[in-house]
């Protein structure tokens, strides 16, 4: 049923002290994924390209982005002509980069971990690039330079030898501008103008004209998210990926000292992502009245937001829940485990050392979830449906593998021999024992 243009938009809403445990665990929960089915449709087209390449990736962009092409891989230095951006927005993408930058160059290990656990006996960490990477940036018609930013700085922060970045094209067979002048910004070496599971595979296996990638970072929709899934299950072209993703998140924990219209705005941000995105406002002890204030908010701007559609869709499964105090809100935060969490509390900074898990924390009335998701600094493709309980979100750290060394000296040898012999008699293993055995017997002549 299309919903009136005059029916309310509000939120379900709850009160922690009138709803039991069973009824609590449910709004924890995340709509179920069921992926076998989508599983089913995307083997096969990793397959095809598998086995014919280029060709087929062309054959699965003709039919699912009904966008003909000849050659669809654009290779470094890329053409000015197809980056021409307006002054403000070369601005802004500029601006953000700078910020992105700088925290994520902050991230990385540049120093080697050095550690004497024994005297002679010295361990070392270092870090080095993954050498071959591919970014999914989502969408042929959205507009998203902040994920090719989000995605490709760190990447070129790393030192990463080779960015790959796959893209569905326009309807005319080019690539946005935006995301060409970040791709160019961050040093790709390819944009690969295809989406879906194929742009997946063709990353995952190499084809002629796209290199074969050792990790793939992205978020994208069920097809994507499916075929990073099946690529990195696949031993034969040995990729791994970022982090499962869902629908997007966002949970607000607000007080009485909230403003109500940047309550309802940042629950709209999120809500007009899709119909599936998740919206949770815990309200801290409200008075109706300021609860009230909220709910008017939020139907007040969705109703002027040109995405209202949207909206409507995932405003109604949304919640509202109210709860006495804070610790019972941080509680409730922490087992939801958001992919965003904001804090419009009257001490917000120090809720912060409360927060166990969460994606990324929003301080305070004036860090909108919007600045996170653009150009604060901070990565903005996130753990969803409760995976911030064990994922980070895409950071530096993703895009270089840690090494480690040892290095030990005669003393070194004398001090640990015994030890590491005798653990390795407890397993049986006569041949490690040996190995130092062999060498113990020189020095203790
Ligand atoms: P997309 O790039 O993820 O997928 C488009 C591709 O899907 C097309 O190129 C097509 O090849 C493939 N496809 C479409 N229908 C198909 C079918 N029936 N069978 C096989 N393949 C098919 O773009 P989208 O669909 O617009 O989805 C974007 C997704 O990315 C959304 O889920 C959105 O929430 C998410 N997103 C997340 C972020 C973030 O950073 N968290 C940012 C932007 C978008």
């Amino acid at each position: 049923e299309p919903a009136l243009n005059s029916d309310r938009i509000e939120m379900m809403k709850f009160d922690l002290d009138s709803i039991d445990k069973k009824k609590r665990n449910e709004l924890l929960l995340r709509p179920i994924i069921d992926s076998t089915e989508i599983i089913k449709r995307v083997t096969p087209i990793m397959q095809q390209v598998r086995q014919r390449g280029d060709a087929a990736v062309l054959d699965f962009t003709r039919q699912f982005d009904r966008v003909e092409m000849e050659t669809h891989t654009i290779t470094a230095p890329f053409d000015p002509a197809q980056m021409k951006l307006d002054p403000e927005t070369k601005r802004a993408i500029d601006q953000a980069y700078d910020n992105i930058y700088k925290f994520h160059d902050a991230q990385l290990d540049k120093e080697t971990l050095v550690v004497e656990t024994m005297p002679g006996v010295v361990c070392s960490r270092f870090s080095r690039p993954i050498e071959r990477v591919g970014l999914y940036v989502p969408g042929g018609t959205a507009v998203l330079p902040s994920t090719t930013l989000m995605l490709g700085i760190p990447a070129k922060v790393a030192g990463c030898r080779e960015i790959v970045i796959a893209t569905p094209p326009r309807s005319d067979g080019s690539v946005v501008p935006e995301v060409l002048y970040v791709a160019h910004k961050v040093g790709a070496s390819h944009v690969l103008k295809a989406g879906g599971a194929q742009a997946v595979a063709a990353m995952a296996y190499g084809t002629e004209t796209v290199p074969k990638v050792d990790k793939i970072f992205g978020p994208g929709n069920q097809y994507v998210t499916a075929a990073k899934m099946v690529a990195q299950n696949d031993t034969s072209c040995l990729v791994s990926i970022d982090m499962p993703a869902g629908p997007s998140e966002v949970l607000v924990i607000a007080d009485m000292t909230s403003n109500p219209a940047y309550v309802a705005a940042d629950l709209l941000s999120q809500a007009e992502h899709g119909a599936d995105s998740q919206v949770v406002l815990l309200a801290v002890d409200l008075t109706e009245q300021h609860l009230k204030e909220i709910e008017n908010e939020v139907h007040n701007q969705a109703m002027a937001l040109p995405r209202c559609d949207i909206i409507r869709k995932s405003i109604p499964h949304s919640f509202s829940l109210s709860m006495k105090t804070l610790e019972e809100a941080m509680e409730f935060s922490n087992d939801y485990a958001p992919e965003h969490l904001i804090l419009h509390l009257k001490d917000a900074p120090g809720a912060v050392s409360m927060v166990q898990n969460a994606g990324s924390v929003f301080v305070g009335q004036y860090s909108p979830e919007s600045f996170g998701d653009y150009a604060s600094g901070t990565n903005h493709t996130l753990p969803t449906y409760g995976y911030s309980r064990m994922y980070s979100g895409v950071n530096t750290n993703g895009f270089v593998k840690h090494i480690t060394s040892q290095e030990c000296t005669a003393e070194g040898m004398d001090r640990l021999a015994d030890t590491v012999m005798r653990l390795a008699e407890i397993e049986g293993l006569d041949a490690h024992r040996n190995a130092v055995a062999v060498r113990v017997k020189d020095l203790r002549k």
